[in-house]
Protein backbone atom coordinates (compact mmCIF):
# COMPACT_ATOMS: atom_id res chain seq x y z
CA UNK A 1 0.00 0.00 0.00
CA UNK A 2 2.20 2.81 -1.10
CA UNK A 3 0.51 5.60 0.95
CA UNK A 4 1.11 3.71 3.81
CA UNK A 5 4.61 3.42 5.96
CA UNK A 6 4.62 -0.10 7.49
CA UNK A 7 7.98 -0.15 8.42
CA UNK A 8 8.12 3.28 9.70
CA UNK A 9 4.67 3.01 11.70
CA UNK A 10 6.32 -0.75 13.60
CA UNK A 11 9.49 1.86 13.95
CA UNK A 12 7.43 4.16 15.74
CA UNK A 13 5.42 1.98 18.07
CA UNK A 14 8.83 0.14 18.95
CA UNK A 15 10.33 3.18 21.33
CA UNK A 16 6.74 4.04 22.34
CA UNK A 17 6.25 1.43 24.75
CA UNK A 18 9.38 2.37 26.72
CA UNK A 19 7.88 5.99 26.92
CA UNK A 20 8.02 7.38 30.75
CA UNK A 21 5.45 9.80 32.88
CA UNK A 22 6.70 13.03 31.91
CA UNK A 23 6.46 12.36 28.15
CA UNK A 24 3.25 10.86 28.49
CA UNK A 25 2.36 13.83 30.84
CA UNK A 26 3.70 16.55 27.81
CA UNK A 27 1.65 14.94 25.26
CA UNK A 28 -1.65 15.15 27.16
CA UNK A 29 -1.05 18.99 28.16
CA UNK A 30 -0.63 19.73 24.76
CA UNK A 31 -3.96 17.81 23.52
CA UNK A 32 -5.69 19.75 25.56
CA UNK A 33 -4.32 22.93 23.72
CA UNK A 34 -6.33 21.56 21.00
CA UNK A 35 -3.58 20.92 18.63
CA UNK A 36 -2.74 18.01 16.74
CA UNK A 37 -0.55 15.13 17.79
CA UNK A 38 2.62 13.78 15.95
CA UNK A 39 2.71 10.03 15.06
CA UNK A 40 5.10 9.68 17.24
CA UNK A 41 3.32 11.23 19.93
CA UNK A 42 -0.54 9.30 19.31
CA UNK A 43 2.17 6.02 19.14
CA UNK A 44 3.24 6.93 22.96
CA UNK A 45 -0.10 7.26 24.11
CA UNK A 46 -1.56 4.16 22.40
CA UNK A 47 1.17 2.25 23.95
CA UNK A 48 0.01 3.61 27.66
CA UNK A 49 -0.98 0.73 30.15
CA UNK A 50 -0.85 2.18 33.65
CA UNK A 51 -4.04 3.22 35.12
CA UNK A 52 -3.30 6.52 35.88
CA UNK A 53 -2.17 7.43 32.85
CA UNK A 54 -5.01 6.00 31.64
CA UNK A 55 -7.20 7.88 33.40
CA UNK A 56 -5.25 11.04 32.21
CA UNK A 57 -5.85 10.23 28.87
CA UNK A 58 -9.19 9.49 28.96
CA UNK A 59 -10.06 13.25 30.89
CA UNK A 60 -8.23 14.72 28.37
CA UNK A 61 -10.62 13.24 25.37
CA UNK A 62 -13.46 14.16 27.47
CA UNK A 63 -12.05 18.22 27.45
CA UNK A 64 -11.53 18.03 23.97
CA UNK A 65 -15.01 16.61 22.58
CA UNK A 66 -16.77 18.98 25.11
CA UNK A 67 -14.52 21.75 23.85
CA UNK A 68 -14.96 21.12 20.28
CA UNK A 69 -18.40 19.38 20.11
CA UNK A 70 -20.16 20.49 22.84
CA UNK A 71 -22.63 18.26 24.37
CA UNK A 72 -24.43 17.32 21.08
CA UNK A 73 -24.52 13.81 19.82
CA UNK A 74 -25.55 13.65 15.72
CA UNK A 75 -28.24 10.13 15.46
CA UNK A 76 -28.47 8.66 12.14
CA UNK A 77 -29.29 4.97 11.01
CA UNK A 78 -27.75 2.65 8.31
CA UNK A 79 -30.29 1.50 5.54
CA UNK A 80 -29.27 -1.68 3.78
CA UNK A 81 -30.36 -1.55 0.40
CA UNK A 82 -28.92 -4.92 -0.66
CA UNK A 83 -26.66 -7.95 0.26
CA UNK A 84 -25.15 -9.20 -3.11
CA UNK A 85 -21.84 -9.12 -3.01
CA UNK A 86 -18.70 -10.54 -5.65
CA UNK A 87 -16.57 -10.26 -2.93
CA UNK A 88 -15.54 -12.74 -0.36
CA UNK A 89 -14.70 -11.23 2.91
CA UNK A 90 -13.91 -13.80 5.62
CA UNK A 91 -15.63 -11.69 8.57
CA UNK A 92 -19.26 -10.56 6.63
CA UNK A 93 -22.11 -13.02 6.15
CA UNK A 94 -22.49 -11.38 2.70
CA UNK A 95 -19.76 -13.04 1.13
CA UNK A 96 -20.44 -14.38 -1.88
CA UNK A 97 -19.21 -18.09 -0.66
CA UNK A 98 -22.05 -17.84 1.53
CA UNK A 99 -25.16 -20.22 0.14
CA UNK A 100 -27.06 -20.18 3.08
CA UNK A 101 -27.69 -15.81 3.31
CA UNK A 102 -31.16 -14.49 1.94
CA UNK A 103 -29.88 -12.59 -1.12
CA UNK A 104 -32.16 -9.70 -1.57
CA UNK A 105 -31.85 -6.37 -3.67
CA UNK A 106 -34.39 -3.65 -2.71
CA UNK A 107 -36.52 -2.43 -5.25
CA UNK A 108 -36.73 1.62 -5.62
CA UNK A 109 -40.30 1.21 -4.02
CA UNK A 110 -39.03 -1.01 -0.70
CA UNK A 111 -36.41 1.13 -0.50
CA UNK A 112 -38.87 4.30 0.17
CA UNK A 113 -41.29 2.34 2.15
CA UNK A 114 -38.00 1.55 4.41
CA UNK A 115 -37.07 5.07 4.45
CA UNK A 116 -40.45 6.25 5.14
CA UNK A 117 -40.18 3.27 8.35
CA UNK A 118 -37.22 5.23 9.47
CA UNK A 119 -39.19 8.98 8.93
CA UNK A 120 -41.62 7.57 11.51
CA UNK A 121 -39.59 6.89 14.02
CA UNK A 122 -37.97 10.32 13.94
CA UNK A 123 -34.68 9.46 11.67
CA UNK A 124 -33.70 12.07 9.41
CA UNK A 125 -30.10 11.15 8.48
CA UNK A 126 -29.89 8.03 6.94
CA UNK A 127 -26.56 5.84 5.97
CA UNK A 128 -27.09 3.67 2.90
CA UNK A 129 -25.12 0.43 3.00
CA UNK A 130 -25.06 -1.89 -0.06
CA UNK A 131 -22.85 -5.40 -0.87
CA UNK A 132 -21.01 -4.98 -4.43
CA UNK A 133 -23.29 -6.50 -6.72
CA UNK A 134 -26.51 -4.51 -8.24
CA UNK A 135 -29.38 -6.23 -9.35
CA UNK A 136 -31.29 -7.39 -12.57
CA UNK A 137 -27.34 -6.16 -14.39
CA UNK A 138 -27.68 -2.32 -13.90
CA UNK A 139 -24.14 -0.70 -12.78
CA UNK A 140 -23.72 -0.48 -9.40
CA UNK A 141 -23.57 3.61 -9.73
CA UNK A 142 -27.17 3.31 -11.31
CA UNK A 143 -28.27 1.19 -8.50
CA UNK A 144 -26.76 3.43 -5.78
CA UNK A 145 -28.13 7.02 -7.86
CA UNK A 146 -31.66 5.58 -8.43
CA UNK A 147 -31.92 4.57 -4.37
CA UNK A 148 -30.56 7.43 -3.01
CA UNK A 149 -33.64 9.31 -5.16
CA UNK A 150 -35.85 6.88 -3.45
CA UNK A 151 -35.19 7.92 0.13
CA UNK A 152 -34.79 11.30 -0.46
CA UNK A 153 -38.42 10.96 -2.39
CA UNK A 154 -39.76 9.70 1.12
CA UNK A 155 -42.25 11.14 2.95
CA UNK A 156 -43.62 11.19 6.58
CA UNK A 157 -46.46 13.57 7.50
CA UNK A 158 -44.08 15.99 5.64
CA UNK A 159 -41.22 15.13 6.79
CA UNK A 160 -37.72 14.07 4.92
CA UNK A 161 -34.69 12.42 5.02
CA UNK A 162 -32.09 15.52 5.35
CA UNK A 163 -29.14 13.64 4.42
CA UNK A 164 -27.75 10.32 2.91
CA UNK A 165 -24.37 9.13 3.51
CA UNK A 166 -22.80 6.21 1.88
CA UNK A 167 -21.30 3.10 2.42
CA UNK A 168 -20.63 1.10 -0.74
CA UNK A 169 -17.82 -0.33 -2.61
CA UNK A 170 -15.32 1.84 -4.67
CA UNK A 171 -16.06 3.71 -7.51
CA UNK A 172 -14.42 5.79 -10.24
CA UNK A 173 -13.62 9.46 -10.66
CA UNK A 174 -16.60 9.42 -12.71
CA UNK A 175 -19.25 7.90 -10.80
CA UNK A 176 -17.81 9.26 -7.96
CA UNK A 177 -18.90 12.42 -9.59
CA UNK A 178 -22.47 10.97 -9.97
CA UNK A 179 -22.46 9.97 -6.90
CA UNK A 180 -22.06 13.44 -5.72
CA UNK A 181 -24.43 15.05 -8.05
CA UNK A 182 -26.99 12.86 -6.17
CA UNK A 183 -27.16 15.06 -3.44
CA UNK A 184 -24.94 12.12 -0.80
CA UNK A 185 -23.32 14.02 2.45
CA UNK A 186 -20.19 12.17 3.28
CA UNK A 187 -19.23 8.95 1.36
CA UNK A 188 -17.76 6.18 3.56
CA UNK A 189 -15.18 3.61 3.03
CA UNK A 190 -13.36 1.69 5.55
CA UNK A 191 -9.78 0.59 4.57
CA UNK A 192 -10.57 -2.33 7.24
CA UNK A 193 -6.65 -3.23 7.95
CA UNK A 194 -3.43 -1.04 6.73
CA UNK A 195 -1.61 -4.07 7.19
CA UNK A 196 -0.89 -5.48 3.49
CA UNK A 197 -0.71 -9.14 4.10
CA UNK A 198 -3.65 -9.24 6.79
CA UNK A 199 -5.38 -6.70 3.49
CA UNK A 200 -4.78 -10.12 1.17
CA UNK A 201 -5.89 -13.04 3.59
CA UNK A 202 -8.54 -11.69 4.75
CA UNK A 203 -10.06 -10.66 0.91
CA UNK A 204 -9.16 -13.32 -1.68
CA UNK A 205 -11.18 -12.67 -4.05
CA UNK A 206 -13.46 -10.02 -5.82
CA UNK A 207 -12.58 -6.69 -6.71
CA UNK A 208 -11.75 -5.91 -2.97
CA UNK A 209 -8.67 -7.98 -2.75
CA UNK A 210 -6.77 -5.20 -4.39
CA UNK A 211 -5.65 -2.86 -1.22
CA UNK A 212 -4.32 -0.47 -3.55
CA UNK A 213 -7.55 0.34 -5.68
CA UNK A 214 -9.63 0.42 -2.15
CA UNK A 215 -6.61 2.90 -0.55
CA UNK A 216 -6.64 4.96 -3.89
CA UNK A 217 -10.57 5.26 -4.24
CA UNK A 218 -10.69 7.96 -1.57
CA UNK A 219 -8.60 9.86 -3.77
CA UNK A 220 -10.61 9.65 -6.58
CA UNK A 221 -13.36 10.53 -4.40
CA UNK A 222 -11.61 13.85 -3.09
CA UNK A 223 -10.41 14.38 -6.95
CA UNK A 224 -14.68 13.93 -8.23
CA UNK A 225 -15.37 16.87 -5.59
CA UNK A 226 -16.36 14.45 -2.33
CA UNK A 227 -15.20 16.93 0.42
CA UNK A 228 -16.97 14.98 2.66
CA UNK A 229 -15.03 11.46 3.17
CA UNK A 230 -15.70 8.71 6.55
CA UNK A 231 -12.52 6.63 6.77
CA UNK A 232 -12.53 3.46 9.06
CA UNK A 233 -10.57 0.45 10.40
CA UNK A 234 -12.23 -2.83 11.02
CA UNK A 235 -10.81 -3.66 14.51
CA UNK A 236 -9.94 -7.15 15.44
CA UNK A 237 -7.67 -8.19 12.04
CA UNK A 238 -4.37 -6.60 12.91
CA UNK A 239 -2.43 -5.28 16.00
CA UNK A 240 -5.06 -2.15 17.06
CA UNK A 241 -1.76 0.41 17.49
CA UNK A 242 -0.29 -0.29 14.09
CA UNK A 243 -3.67 0.15 12.47
CA UNK A 244 -4.72 3.34 14.20
CA UNK A 245 -1.62 5.26 13.55
CA UNK A 246 -1.60 3.81 9.95
CA UNK A 247 -5.10 5.51 9.85
CA UNK A 248 -3.63 8.57 10.91
CA UNK A 249 -0.91 8.57 9.00
CA UNK A 250 -3.17 7.90 6.20
CA UNK A 251 -5.24 11.24 7.17
CA UNK A 252 -1.69 12.69 7.28
CA UNK A 253 -1.89 12.03 3.79
CA UNK A 254 -5.05 13.00 2.26
CA UNK A 255 -4.44 16.33 4.40
CA UNK A 256 -1.20 16.93 2.75
CA UNK A 257 -3.03 15.91 -1.19
CA UNK A 258 -6.40 17.55 -0.71
CA UNK A 259 -5.92 20.14 1.72
CA UNK A 260 -8.70 18.42 3.86
CA UNK A 261 -8.83 14.96 5.79
CA UNK A 262 -11.85 13.25 6.53
CA UNK A 263 -15.05 14.56 8.12
CA UNK A 264 -15.56 11.27 10.06
CA UNK A 265 -13.23 8.15 11.31
CA UNK A 266 -15.44 5.11 12.43
CA UNK A 267 -14.35 2.34 14.69
CA UNK A 268 -16.05 -0.69 14.07
CA UNK A 269 -15.08 -4.08 15.59
CA UNK A 270 -15.60 -7.28 14.26
CA UNK A 271 -19.05 -8.70 15.34
CA UNK A 272 -20.20 -12.47 14.72
CA UNK A 273 -21.61 -12.77 11.12
CA UNK A 274 -23.70 -15.70 10.35
CA UNK A 275 -21.70 -17.85 7.19
CA UNK A 276 -18.22 -16.67 8.11
CA UNK A 277 -16.73 -18.49 10.81
CA UNK A 278 -13.45 -16.07 10.92
CA UNK A 279 -15.95 -13.54 12.16
CA UNK A 280 -16.36 -15.50 15.44
CA UNK A 281 -12.43 -15.54 16.33
CA UNK A 282 -11.24 -12.69 14.88
CA UNK A 283 -7.12 -12.94 15.24
CA UNK A 284 -6.42 -9.94 17.11
CA UNK A 285 -9.86 -9.77 19.34
CA UNK A 286 -9.99 -5.71 20.71
CA UNK A 287 -10.38 -5.64 24.33
CA UNK A 288 -13.40 -2.88 25.95
CA UNK A 289 -10.09 -1.42 27.66
CA UNK A 290 -8.24 -1.04 24.66
CA UNK A 291 -10.78 -0.02 22.49
CA UNK A 292 -11.87 3.10 24.91
CA UNK A 293 -8.08 4.09 24.87
CA UNK A 294 -7.60 4.00 21.25
CA UNK A 295 -10.95 6.34 20.90
CA UNK A 296 -9.63 8.62 22.97
CA UNK A 297 -6.46 8.48 21.73
CA UNK A 298 -8.44 8.99 18.12
CA UNK A 299 -9.91 12.32 19.75
CA UNK A 300 -6.99 13.83 20.82
CA UNK A 301 -4.95 13.16 18.06
CA UNK A 302 -7.10 14.53 15.43
CA UNK A 303 -9.51 16.99 17.77
CA UNK A 304 -12.03 17.99 14.74
CA UNK A 305 -12.57 15.34 12.87
CA UNK A 306 -15.75 13.24 13.60
CA UNK A 307 -15.87 9.71 15.26
CA UNK A 308 -18.57 7.80 14.48
CA UNK A 309 -19.77 4.44 16.76
CA UNK A 310 -22.60 1.72 15.60
CA UNK A 311 -25.07 -0.48 17.42
CA UNK A 312 -21.74 -2.88 16.80
CA UNK A 313 -21.41 -2.29 20.16
CA UNK A 314 -23.61 -2.59 23.23
CA UNK A 315 -25.95 0.27 25.25
CA UNK A 316 -23.23 0.26 28.61
CA UNK A 317 -20.40 0.88 26.17
CA UNK A 318 -22.11 3.21 23.89
CA UNK A 319 -22.95 5.62 26.67
CA UNK A 320 -19.71 5.96 28.00
CA UNK A 321 -17.23 6.37 24.76
CA UNK A 322 -19.52 9.06 23.95
CA UNK A 323 -17.62 10.98 26.25
CA UNK A 324 -13.98 9.95 25.48
CA UNK A 325 -14.80 11.32 21.95
CA UNK A 326 -17.53 9.96 20.10
CA UNK A 327 -19.57 12.43 18.08
CA UNK A 328 -22.46 10.33 15.96
CA UNK A 329 -24.08 7.44 16.85
CA UNK A 330 -26.52 5.24 15.19
CA UNK A 331 -29.48 4.16 16.56
CA UNK A 332 -32.39 1.31 16.38
CA UNK A 333 -30.23 -0.14 13.21
CA UNK A 334 -31.04 -3.19 11.34
CA UNK A 335 -28.60 -4.68 8.98
CA UNK A 336 -30.56 -7.09 6.88
CA UNK A 337 -31.93 -5.40 3.52
CA UNK A 338 -35.49 -4.54 4.02
CA UNK A 339 -35.05 -5.18 8.03
CA UNK A 340 -36.99 -2.43 9.15
CA UNK A 341 -40.59 -2.54 7.80
CA UNK A 342 -40.51 -6.90 7.97
CA UNK A 343 -39.52 -6.81 11.31
CA UNK A 344 -37.01 -9.80 10.75
CA UNK A 345 -35.65 -10.20 14.83
CA UNK A 346 -32.37 -8.65 15.37
CA UNK A 347 -30.21 -11.03 16.43
CA UNK A 348 -29.31 -10.97 20.24
CA UNK A 349 -26.75 -11.37 23.28
CA UNK A 350 -26.62 -12.72 26.38
CA UNK A 351 -25.13 -10.27 29.06
CA UNK A 352 -21.90 -12.35 28.80
CA UNK A 353 -21.92 -11.24 24.95
CA UNK A 354 -22.59 -14.18 23.46
CA UNK A 355 -25.06 -14.76 20.73
CA UNK A 356 -28.13 -16.03 22.15
CA UNK A 357 -28.70 -19.35 19.74
CA UNK A 358 -32.58 -19.41 20.08
CA UNK A 359 -33.03 -16.10 18.87
CA UNK A 360 -30.50 -16.38 16.21
CA UNK A 361 -30.96 -17.65 12.76
CA UNK A 362 -28.27 -16.62 11.29
CA UNK A 363 -27.76 -19.16 9.05
CA UNK A 364 -30.67 -18.66 7.50
CA UNK A 365 -31.00 -14.56 7.56
CA UNK A 366 -29.97 -11.54 5.82
CA UNK A 367 -28.28 -9.64 8.03
CA UNK A 368 -24.18 -8.73 8.20
CA UNK A 369 -23.80 -9.04 11.46
CA UNK A 370 -25.32 -8.98 14.83
CA UNK A 371 -25.98 -5.85 16.47
CA UNK A 372 -25.28 -5.22 20.14
CA UNK A 373 -27.47 -2.20 21.24
CA UNK A 374 -31.32 -3.33 20.72
CA UNK A 375 -32.44 -0.22 21.78
CA UNK A 376 -35.28 1.82 20.22
CA UNK A 377 -34.55 5.57 19.02
CA UNK A 378 -36.49 6.66 21.90
CA UNK A 379 -34.61 4.76 24.41
CA UNK A 380 -31.33 6.12 22.83
CA UNK A 381 -32.56 9.47 22.93
CA UNK A 382 -33.78 8.92 26.36
CA UNK A 383 -30.56 7.64 27.20
CA UNK A 384 -28.24 10.86 25.99
CA UNK A 385 -31.31 13.45 27.31
CA UNK A 386 -29.67 11.46 30.84
CA UNK A 387 -26.62 11.82 30.40
CA UNK A 388 -26.92 15.90 29.36
CA UNK A 389 -26.13 15.32 25.36
CA UNK A 390 -28.50 16.69 23.15
CA UNK A 391 -29.66 14.31 20.14
CA UNK A 392 -29.03 16.58 16.94
CA UNK A 393 -31.04 15.51 13.87
CA UNK A 394 -28.94 18.36 12.50
CA UNK A 395 -27.84 18.50 8.40
CA UNK A 396 -27.68 22.00 8.64
CA UNK A 397 -24.12 22.23 7.73
CA UNK A 398 -24.86 19.76 4.74
CA UNK A 399 -27.46 22.00 3.33
CA UNK A 400 -25.65 25.43 3.85
CA UNK A 401 -22.52 23.94 2.21
CA UNK A 402 -20.10 24.29 5.09
CA UNK A 403 -18.72 20.81 4.34
CA UNK A 404 -14.79 20.20 3.40
CA UNK A 405 -12.34 22.88 3.91
CA UNK A 406 -15.36 25.12 4.99
CA UNK A 407 -16.31 23.14 7.63
CA UNK A 408 -12.91 22.68 9.17
CA UNK A 409 -12.30 26.51 8.41
CA UNK A 410 -15.29 26.65 11.22
CA UNK A 411 -14.68 23.85 13.40
CA UNK A 412 -10.63 24.83 14.09
CA UNK A 413 -11.61 28.31 15.90
CA UNK A 414 -14.50 26.57 17.72
CA UNK A 415 -17.24 28.41 15.77
CA UNK A 416 -19.08 25.14 14.46
CA UNK A 417 -19.42 24.30 18.38
CA UNK A 418 -22.34 27.29 18.73
CA UNK A 419 -24.04 26.46 15.31
CA UNK A 420 -23.75 22.79 16.20
CA UNK A 421 -25.80 23.46 20.14
CA UNK A 422 -27.95 25.71 18.90
CA UNK A 423 -28.90 23.46 15.83
CA UNK A 424 -29.22 20.39 17.99
CA UNK A 425 -31.48 22.19 20.23
CA UNK A 426 -33.77 22.98 17.49
CA UNK A 427 -34.01 19.23 16.56
CA UNK A 428 -34.42 17.81 19.58
CA UNK A 429 -37.84 20.32 20.22
CA UNK A 430 -38.78 19.11 16.39
CA UNK A 431 -38.40 15.32 17.75
CA UNK A 432 -39.98 16.15 20.96
CA UNK A 433 -43.21 17.96 19.53
CA UNK A 434 -43.42 14.86 16.60
CA UNK A 435 -42.20 11.90 17.27
CA UNK A 436 -41.21 11.62 21.47
CA UNK A 437 -42.80 9.17 23.64
CA UNK A 438 -44.60 11.02 26.99
CA UNK A 439 -41.64 10.51 29.24
CA UNK A 440 -38.34 11.81 26.86
CA UNK A 441 -40.76 14.94 26.15
CA UNK A 442 -40.72 15.82 29.61
CA UNK A 443 -37.21 15.11 30.08
CA UNK A 444 -36.52 16.85 26.58
CA UNK A 445 -37.87 19.63 27.53
CA UNK A 446 -36.51 19.86 31.04
CA UNK A 447 -32.71 19.64 29.30
CA UNK A 448 -33.81 22.19 26.52
CA UNK A 449 -34.78 24.78 29.39
CA UNK A 450 -31.30 24.16 31.41
CA UNK A 451 -29.22 24.24 28.45
CA UNK A 452 -30.80 27.53 26.85
CA UNK A 453 -30.36 29.36 30.35
CA UNK A 454 -26.84 28.79 29.55
CA UNK A 455 -26.96 30.17 26.28
CA UNK A 456 -25.82 34.27 25.57
CA UNK A 457 -28.56 36.64 25.75
CA UNK A 458 -28.74 37.00 22.19
CA UNK A 459 -29.09 33.14 21.18
CA UNK A 460 -31.33 32.61 24.11
CA UNK A 461 -33.31 35.11 21.74
CA UNK A 462 -32.69 33.41 18.53
CA UNK A 463 -33.85 30.22 19.89
CA UNK A 464 -37.34 31.60 21.39
CA UNK A 465 -37.86 32.87 18.03
CA UNK A 466 -37.32 29.91 16.29
CA UNK A 467 -39.21 27.66 18.75
CA UNK A 468 -41.95 30.11 18.04
CA UNK A 469 -41.82 29.12 14.81
CA UNK A 470 -41.35 25.60 15.48
CA UNK A 471 -44.93 25.68 17.43
CA UNK A 472 -46.29 26.61 14.39
CA UNK A 473 -45.10 23.88 12.41
CA UNK A 474 -42.34 25.18 10.55
CA UNK A 475 -39.48 22.94 10.43
CA UNK A 476 -35.42 22.84 9.40
CA UNK A 477 -35.23 26.56 11.16
CA UNK A 478 -31.22 26.70 11.38
CA UNK A 479 -28.25 28.13 12.66
N1 LIG B 1 -19.45 -3.60 0.59
C1 LIG B 1 -18.86 -2.36 0.87
C2 LIG B 1 -17.51 -2.51 1.51
O1 LIG B 1 -17.16 -3.58 1.93
O2 LIG B 1 -16.84 -1.50 1.59
C3 LIG B 1 -19.68 -1.46 1.76
C4 LIG B 1 -20.64 -2.05 2.71
S1 LIG B 1 -19.95 -3.13 3.96
C5 LIG B 1 -21.50 -3.81 4.30
C6 LIG B 1 -19.63 -1.96 5.27
C7 LIG B 1 -18.62 -2.37 6.30
O3 LIG B 1 -19.13 -3.39 7.11
C8 LIG B 1 -17.32 -2.94 5.81
O4 LIG B 1 -16.45 -1.93 5.36
C9 LIG B 1 -16.80 -3.66 7.06
O5 LIG B 1 -15.87 -2.87 7.76
C10 LIG B 1 -18.06 -3.83 7.91
N2 LIG B 1 -18.24 -5.23 8.31
C11 LIG B 1 -18.29 -6.30 7.53
N3 LIG B 1 -18.43 -7.44 8.25
C12 LIG B 1 -18.48 -7.06 9.56
C13 LIG B 1 -18.59 -7.77 10.79
N4 LIG B 1 -18.68 -9.09 10.85
N5 LIG B 1 -18.61 -7.04 11.93
C14 LIG B 1 -18.52 -5.70 11.90
N6 LIG B 1 -18.41 -4.98 10.77
C15 LIG B 1 -18.37 -5.66 9.59
FE1 LIG C 1 -19.15 -7.56 0.40
FE2 LIG C 1 -18.56 -5.39 1.86
FE3 LIG C 1 -19.32 -7.69 3.04
FE4 LIG C 1 -16.99 -7.58 1.88
S1 LIG C 1 -17.65 -6.33 3.64
S2 LIG C 1 -18.45 -9.25 1.62
S3 LIG C 1 -17.38 -6.24 0.15
S4 LIG C 1 -20.55 -6.38 1.71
Amino acid sequence: MKQINAEKIHNLLLPAAEADRRKIDGIINKSKSLKRLTLEESATLLAVQDVGSLEKIFAAASFVKEKIYGKRVVLFAPLYISNFCCNNCAYCSFKSDNQALQRKALDPGEIKQQAEWLLARGHKRILMVAGESAPDEKSNIDYYTESIASIYAADFKGNKIKRVNVNCAPLSESEFKELKNSGIGTYQLFQETYHEETYRQVHPSGPKSDPDNRLDALNRAFSAGIDDIGIGVLYGLYDYKFETLAMLSHIQYLEKRFNVGPHTISVPRIEPAGGAEFSLHPPHQLSDNDFKKLIAVLRLSVPYTGIILSTREEAFLRDELLSLGVSQISAESHTAPGGYASGTPRAKRNCAGVPHPAEESRQNSATQFDVADHRSLDEVVAALIEKGFIPSFCAACYRKQRTGEAFMNLAKPGTIKGKCSLNALVTLQEYLLDFASDKVKVSGERLINRLSRELSANDQELLKNIFTHIDCGARDEFV
